[in-house]
């Protein structure tokens, strides 16, 4: 193929990428779930993702520039593992089973506000919408409050976006995330498959929302958290940045105001004012941390007065 048409035939992929990635992650895991096999299939099908990411960042990137190392991918595989990975097996296939009988008598049939009638499309649907809203406002408040900041900002402490980036967070931070949605939708009732589709939406949108891929979305950013979305809240300028706190949909930013896409470009210089160590373990102990401390750590450190809004 020549260049010219090499060209516009990536232009025309960057249009259904993001659709035909996740569709096709879906049906997998979908047909886990049918045959009995939950846990398998989405491994199969997060994998495929992951492949899918890393030969496409680097064929048809959105941002060139980010293929350069940032001395980061070991921290981000640990941070990864020691918080999502952990919790959301956990809480996936196991823990929120045994839990649930804990926390209410709700969570089993016939009781509960869930419409456990509806067909089960319409459930998830509705499991995204409400989980959403906790998922929400735990990341506007890691924004706008700094002791929370102190753990979110490890996520935004990259100065790149791909898709190793997903997983990088304390582990606090994703405990605050996610526990909150999950309570919610096991205190209405919800039954364990739509907790279990509502992680499986939230993996792979979070892989496809950080990955360097470039794409067009269209409409689909006013319903989905989309690559192009995300790359404005990892910006450095606040008017950008503390905006589109959506994880999987953006209803509650457009409701809350907090809804952001411009046709400029994002910027490519992304990342956080304050310090961060490289080293996982100081980035692990820094929000638990005072100044003496970090600057054992950084000897340069200096505290960056927290800024709301600029
Ligand atoms: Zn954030
Ligand atoms: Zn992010």
């Amino acid at each position: 193929m020549d260049r010219r048409r090499m060209d516009r035939f990536k232009y025309a992929l960057s249009w259904v990428l993001w659709p035909l990635l996740f569709v096709i992650c879906m049906l997998i895991s979908g047909y886990g779930f049918a045959v009995g096999l939950p846990v398998i299939y989405f491994n199969i099908s997060y994998l495929f993702m992951i492949i899918m990411l890393w030969r496409l960042e680097i064929w048809m990137p959105h941002e060139r520039a980010w293929h350069n190392p940032d001395g980061q991918n070991i921290a981000s595989i640990l941070h990864t593992l020691s918080s999502k990975g952990t919790i959301q097996a956990l809480m996936i296939f196991s823990g929120v089973i045994g839990l649930a009988e804990y926390i209410t008598p709700m969570a089993l049939e016939g009781h509960g506000l869930w419409p456990r009638d509806w067909p089960l499309w319409a459930q998830v649907a509705l499991g995204v919408i409400v989980a959403e809203f906790p998922l929400y406002w735990g990341h506007r408040l890691a924004h706008e409050m700094s002791f929370l900041w102190r753990f979110h900002a490890i996520h935004h402490s990259v100065k790149k976006l791909w898709f190793l980036n997903t997983g990088r967070f304390h582990f606090v931070d994703s405990l605050k995330s996610i526990v909150p949605g999950l309570l919610l939708l096991v205190a209405l009732g919800a039954p364990m498959e739509v907790v279990q589709w509502l992680s499986v939406i939230t993996a792979f949108i979070g892989m496809l929302t950080h990955c360097n891929v470039e794409m067009r979305f269209g409409w689909l950013s006013y319903i989905f958290n989309t690559p192009g979305l995300h790359r404005w809240h990892h910006s450095k300028d606040l008017r950008e940045g503390n905006r589109n706190y959506g994880e999987n949909i953006m209803l509650w930013d457009i409701i809350f105001g907090s809804y952001y896409d411009a046709d400029y470009r994002p910027p490519a210089d992304i990342g956080i004012k304050e310090a961060m160590p490289p080293r996982f373990v100081h980035q692990l102990l820094w929000p638990f941390v005072g100044t003496k401390i970090r600057q054992r750590i950084l000897p340069d450190y200096e505290p960056v007065a927290f800024m709301r809004e600029e």
